[in-house]
């Protein structure tokens, strides 16, 4: 075996995956694995790949209120199974890789500082993104670590495409449009060149249904326009996140209502999105139980679909039209409801809808004519565990 650890830690919780990069292309899952409740009541648990469970523990209060003492368990039951001879590298999601980080890097103290300096463009996931690598660093200081980007995807963006319409001194500062969702876009970019190589060469969007959304349009397999920007809120509206925002209703909050800069931040990060319309769930399958009795939640559902078919009119314009579009992530794979309402939202470019395939879980849904519409499912943490075993190689 060899065996990749890979991490993706968030503020109370570190996820993670064991991938076996033995052949190349043919990544084999070991585990996957979460731990949650860091600083409250810990528990954590893995599962094989076929779904049993490895392990699934709440640990006494107080232990493991440290991301540390997560990694530090996780790394002590990877001993005891597999043996930690085995595990070859740690591969990290790592959020934000500024302007320079713009490919997998292997990671050395210098990279660590670097990335400290990145905080500030992502406060709420970088300090635990490093946190994650500074403990694994302590714990296994042999064990060789890579981070890979969320941004560096979107390093092929024309300056069109990423400067915002700013006073240049800002934009040199790095005041730009980054964009994120990287590692699913280079995941699904792999998978549409292996499985629909004429299509890779052509104009796609894709796009990335979860908690957090966001789109891609992609040219011969490269970001060319994204809609995530400066931070993860822009663009589509997501779970919590209210997504683009005339800035004038921030200054507002602020001036006539009285909100604290961090007030303003939770609000559109966390209280926002589907959950903030319909007042009910952030949660699409909740959303999707609720709509017949109750407005809101249809309301959220309907503008959740309307702003994706806005924004896949603006990918479409800056890709100059559309040969496929894409679904991905927990959203776009799942929920047969949410595709039917965009592809035939995008009836005005030429889609059209297979009803059939799209709720039988195929991967093409569109009908025989216009573009492609398809559903691919993403696998960021064999991507990250990819990109891993090559750099360590
Ligand atoms: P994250 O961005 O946290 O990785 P995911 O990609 O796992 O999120 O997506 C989570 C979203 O997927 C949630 O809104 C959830 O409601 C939605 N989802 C998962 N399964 C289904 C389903 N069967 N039908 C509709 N939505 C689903």
């Amino acid at each position: 075996m060899s065996l990749i650890l890979v991490l993706n830690a968030g503020s109370s919780s570190v996820k993670f995956a064991l991938i076996d990069t033995s052949q190349m292309g043919v990544e084999r899952d070991v585990a996957r694995g979460v731990f949650e409740g860091i600083g409250q009541v810990p528990r954590w648990s893995a599962k094989r790949s076929d779904g049993r469970s490895f392990v699934s523990e709440t640990l006494p209060d107080g232990y493991a209120s440290t991301h540390q003492e997560a990694v530090s368990r996780i790394l002590a039951w990877i001993d005891l199974q597999f043996g930690l001879g085995n595990l070859k590298a740690a591969g990290h999601r790592v959020v934000h890789g500024g302007r320079d980080f713009i490919a997998p890097v292997r990671i050395d103290a210098l990279t660590v500082a670097e990335l400290k300096k990145l905080v500030p463009l992502a406060p709420l996931h970088q300090p635990h993104n490093l946190a994650a690598i500074e403990s694994l660093a302590v714990l296994a200081a042999e064990l060789p670590q890579v981070a890979c980007f969320d941004t560096a995807f979107h390093a092929t963006m024309p300056d069109v495409a990423r400067n915002f319409a700013l006073p240049r001194a800002l934009t040199a500062k790095g005041v730009k449009r980054y964009g994120f969702h990287g590692i699913s876009y280079a995941y699904i970019a792999h998978e549409l060149r292996q499985t629909e190589p004429e299509l890779a060469k052509g104009r796609v969007v894709v796009a990335h249904l979860g908690n957090g959304s966001s789109l891609c349009a992609m040219l011969d397999g490269r970001s060319v326009a994204t809609t995530m920007g400066f931070s993860a809120l822009d663009g589509l509206m997501m779970g919590t996140r209210a997504g683009l925002l005339d800035p004038a209703v921030i200054f507002y909050l602020m001036r006539d209502e009285g909100m604290s800069a961090t007030e303003v931040e939770t609000m559109l990060y966390q209280k926002s999105g589907l959950l903030g319309v319909s007042g009910i769930s952030s949660d699409m399958r909740i959303l999707r139980q609720a709509a017949s009795l109750h407005p809101e939640a249809r309301e959220a559902l309907n503008m959740f679909s309307y702003r994706i078919i806005r924004e896949i009119g603006s990918m479409i314009a800056a890709l100059g039209g559309i040969d496929g579009l894409v679904f991905t992530a927990g959203i776009g794979e799942n929920d047969a409801e949410l595709r039917a309402d965009v592809v035939n939202g995008l009836g005005f470019a030429g889609f059209s809808l297979d009803a059939d395939a799209n709720l039988s879980k195929t991967r093409k849904i569109s009908g025989s004519t216009g573009p492609g519409a398809f559903v691919f499912p993403t696998n960021e943490e064999v991507m990250i565990a990819r990109e891993t075993a090559a750099i360590v190689q």
